[in-house]
């Protein structure tokens, strides 16, 4: 079933830009939705609007399981956005602070999810101290540790060389496929979308819009 559904979606930014037209698209829950297209395309504005960080123009978005859902979102950009101040554990930590949990325990919890992405070891580090996949994966962690079940990612890996970018990316399909949160993840490599994704949304610009829906199936499998 869907986690998120799309009807009839566009989007006309104040300076007249015409970002989507009729953006229809069901994001089916436990899903991994990559959405594929050159820049300009209104990828980003499309993830923003998911997030309900952009309101459409027109159409409409709705979460078929309830309000309650639509702020069950971790988001991952292309820049980790992380404190530069704060440790990895603190930065980490944060959102479960947020949302009132003890400092100990939200600690706990975001040690735990740091091993889960392989930096176990690195508590203590502050962000410039840490590699760009490192910082990564201190976002990804950000992301998921208050369980989230949509994990919305804006190019997260375009930055990084392709080696780290290749790790990255196994390590992700770990994560989702031992959690089964629902993915939507943007990018403009056909290679990474055929990898990740169960399905792709193929977008176009001007205007940006969907212009194919591929199924891939199950991802390629490991382990
Ligand atoms: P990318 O292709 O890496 O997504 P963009 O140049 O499209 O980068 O956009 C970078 C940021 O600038 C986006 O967050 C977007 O909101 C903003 N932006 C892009 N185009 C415009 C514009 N015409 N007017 C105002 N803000 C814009
Ligand atoms: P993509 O992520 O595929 O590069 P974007 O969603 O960033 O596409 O942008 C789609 C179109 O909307 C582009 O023409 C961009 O310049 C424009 N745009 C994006 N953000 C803004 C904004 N905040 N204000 C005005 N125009 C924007």
């Amino acid at each position: 079933r869907a986690l998120v559904t799309l009807a009839g979606v566009a989007k006309r930014y104040a300076t007249g830009t015409l970002a989507l037209r009729d953006v229809s698209l069901a994001i089916g829950e436990g899903g991994f939705l990559a959405l594929l297209g050159p820049s300009g395309c209104g990828k980003s504005t499309l993830l923003r609007m998911i997030a309900g960080l952009v309101a459409p123009s027109q159409g409409d978005i709705s979460w078929p399981g309830g309000a309650a859902a639509s702020r069950d979102i971790g988001f991952v950009f292309q820049e980790p956005t992380l404190m530069p101040w704060a440790t990895a554990l603190a930065n980490v930590a944060l959102p479960l602070e947020l949302a009132g949990m003890p400092r100990r325990e939200a600690e706990a919890r975001a040690a735990a999810m740091l091993a889960r992405v392989e930096l176990k070891g690195f508590e203590k580090a502050y962000p410039r101290a840490l590699s760009g996949g490192m910082r990564m994966r201190v976002s990804i962690a950000r992301a998921l540790v208050t369980r989230p079940r949509l994990l919305l990612m804006d190019e997260p890996f375009a930055a990084l060389d392709e080696i780290t970018r290749f790790r990255l990316n196994n390590d992700l399909l770990d994560l989702w496929q031992e959690e089964r949160f629902t993915v939507v993840f943007v990018t403009h490599s056909v290679f990474e979308s055929v990898y990740l994704a169960q399905r792709i949304a193929v977008m176009a610009a001007r205007p940006g819009r969907i212009t194919a829906e591929l199924p891939i199936g199950a991802p390629y499998p490991r382990g």
